[in-house]
């Protein structure tokens, strides 16, 4: 089969934009993956159809699909039409939802061998995977609100160390030289590494542990911003930096940790002899996958006690540490709580546009409008500008931007006009992160230790997805953790269409105003002044009880 890669232009194979740009935005997933023979897209295992069969009777169905219809799926697979009404969304998903008790990796594993389920990831089973950019303004923001509150302002001369170039990972080299820094990515597959220099993301690569230092000591010296892959294992490097007494000014890691199975690789292992194992023996390879993640983050947690920044970067490395002994792992902060709650708590998050027609002016023509419109929105407007000069096309042309309540409502208005106004090549499909504000309960990334105690209470991200439901959106998902995030975690996402037409208006604006007005009282519920404020400023509807 040839390679799958989203249709481009302004020919329809469906029986509308709408069902049309699902379609692209499936098949932009598909371009974009890690694995596209098994149709795993990011984060290991998270995968974007359930096999392939499911996959073309999906295709099938979105061709023929009518306005008035909705299409039913669940963990990646078409389950039926239902007639419903033009302003109800034309797909509704739930991936991955597996009962309290029952919600374990061994569970999923065998469900997953059964053909039951897949894990979806977040944007991934959901079409709403943009390549490594989709968390690269969230690294960046991450890396910016060090710099102000550790280094005077700026991560010019300072070493960031970290691991993993994956679906997502891969945005780390770009985030940091973005911020002025020198960073070196540490990477097991030098498939990897390759890909993240064609894209774009990662300068240069190395195997020689020496050479990597020798680089990266010498542009921190300089104050200049490199990004450097080293082939090796996390597990082996951390500790020999500890001890070589080197200690960087930031530390972290993105590697999958989360899952010891399709995920971490063990040290002293090579890629095969782990494939092997899978079949093999499962129990040494998470035995042994988990007793590196030890070694790491007890490294990890030595540089925090030497005077570096250290933080988990959403990858459950701390609870897999715990597990295999390191019983202060959680002496790391994630850094969610640690850096962009703030942000959150006003429902500023990973909002995301990607022009349907392939056209990359498209998206330079909405930067422009960012530009000129937003100028009070410090932080949208520097990213918007950084973006613009730094940020490769991938797959169809994206843009990440963090916008909170009111400001994606007026962006998303503004491009349907200029659809309708002929001013862009063709529609512009709208989504966000799942790790937004009412979207995602994960009580060790999003939502560790929030104010009220209330990190791992799900009802946010179901209240989240039927409200978007009932607000028109075009696509509306549930998802839950697989693989080493079972019973971890909690999400919602949402895909609007910007058409152009009337009906996109009220879409997009009722759903837009939803989705961020309940993050905001999400957190106000929780105790938080950001959130207070937001309500006051924007006239957000909150029941006082
Ligand atoms: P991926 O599976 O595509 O990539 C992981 C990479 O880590 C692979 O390239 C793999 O070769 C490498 N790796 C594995 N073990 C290693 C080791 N011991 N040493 C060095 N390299 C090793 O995954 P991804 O999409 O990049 O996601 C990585 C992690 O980040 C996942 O746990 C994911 O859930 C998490 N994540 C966090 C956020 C966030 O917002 N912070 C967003 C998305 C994903």
């Amino acid at each position: 089969m040839d390679r799958i890669t989203a249709a481009r232009g302004t020919e329809l194979r469906c029986k509308g934009w709408r069902q049309e740009a699902l379609l692209r935005m499936l098949e932009n997933v598909l371009e974009n993956c890690e694995n596209q023979q098994e149709l795993i897209v990011y984060a290991a295992l998270a995968k974007a159809a359930r096999n392939w069969d499911s996959y073309h009777a999906i295709v099938a169905t979105l061709k023929s699909l009518e306005e008035d219809e909705t299409l039913v799926i669940q963990s990646g697979k078409p389950i039926g039409i239902m007639h419903t009404h033009r302003f109800a969304p034309l797909v509704i998903m739930a991936n991955c939802n597996i009962v309290g008790k029952w919600a374990t990796s061994e569970n999923f594993y065998n469900y997953q061998e059964q053909g039951l389920i897949i894990w979806g990831g977040l944007t991934a089973a959901a079409w709403q995977y943009i390549g490594s950019q989709g968390v690269l303004q969230g690294t960046y923001e991450i890396f910016q609100s060090i710099a102000r509150l550790h280094f005077g302002g700026s991560l010019a001369g300072r070493f960031i160390l970290t691991a993993g170039l994956g679906g997502m990972g891969g945005s780390q080299p770009l985030a940091g030289t973005m911020a002025n820094a020198a960073i070196l990515c540490v990477e097991v597959d030098e498939a990897r590494i390759d890909k993240r220099i064609a894209s774009g993301y990662l300068q240069k690569k190395t195997a020689d542990l020496d050479q990597a230092l020798a680089w990266i000591l010498h542009a921190s010296a300089s104050k200049e911003s490199l990004s450097v892959g080293l082939l090796g294992n996390a597990a082996d490097v951390y500790p020999e930096l500890i001890r070589r007494g080197i200690v960087p000014d930031v530390v972290t890691d993105q590697t999958s940790a989360h899952d010891l199975v399709y995920g971490y690789i063990p040290a002293g292992y090579s890629l095969e002899q782990v494939i092997a194992l899978r079949k093999s023996d499962v129990n040494k390879l998470q035995a042994d996958a988990g007793a590196s993640i030890a070694r790491e983050v007890s490294a990890m947690l030595e540089f925090q006690r030497r005077g570096a920044i250290v933080f988990d970067n959403g990858n459950n490395i701390r609870t897999q540490a715990v597990q295999y002994g390191v019983k202060n792992a959680f002496d790391i902060a994630v850094f969610t709580e640690a850096f962009l709650r703030p942000l959150f708590a006003r429902a500023i998050g990973p909002f995301r546009w990607v022009a349907l027609s392939g056209e990359a002016e498209d998206i330079r023509t909405i930067d422009q409008y960012i530009l000129e419109h937003f100028q009070d929105n410090e932080v949208a407007v520097n990213w918007i500008r950084l973006a613009n000069q730094y940020v490769p096309v991938e797959g169809l042309p994206a843009r990440i931007g963090w916008f909170g309540h009111g400001d994606r409502t007026k962006l998303a208005l503004a491009v349907n006009a200029m659809v309708r106004e002929g001013k862009l090549s063709g529609p512009i499909a709208f989504s966000r992160d799942h790790l937004d504000a009412a979207a995602m309960t994960h009580p060790n990334i999003m939502t560790e230790n929030m104010k009220d105690g209330s990190d791992a209470i799900s009802d946010w991200p179901l209240l989240n997805a039927m409200l978007n439901c009932s607000s028109m959106a075009d696509l509306v998902t549930i998802h839950s953790g697989g693989g080493g995030y079972s019973g971890y975690m909690t999400s919602a996402g949402v895909t609007l269409v910007a058409d152009g037409s009337a009906d996109s208006d009220l879409r997009l604006k009722t759903t837009l105003d939803n989705d961020t007005g309940l993050g905001v009282l999400r957190y106000a519920d929780a105790g938080y002044e950001e959130a207070f404020d937001e309500i006051e400023q924007k006239g957000i509807r909150r029941v006082n009880v």
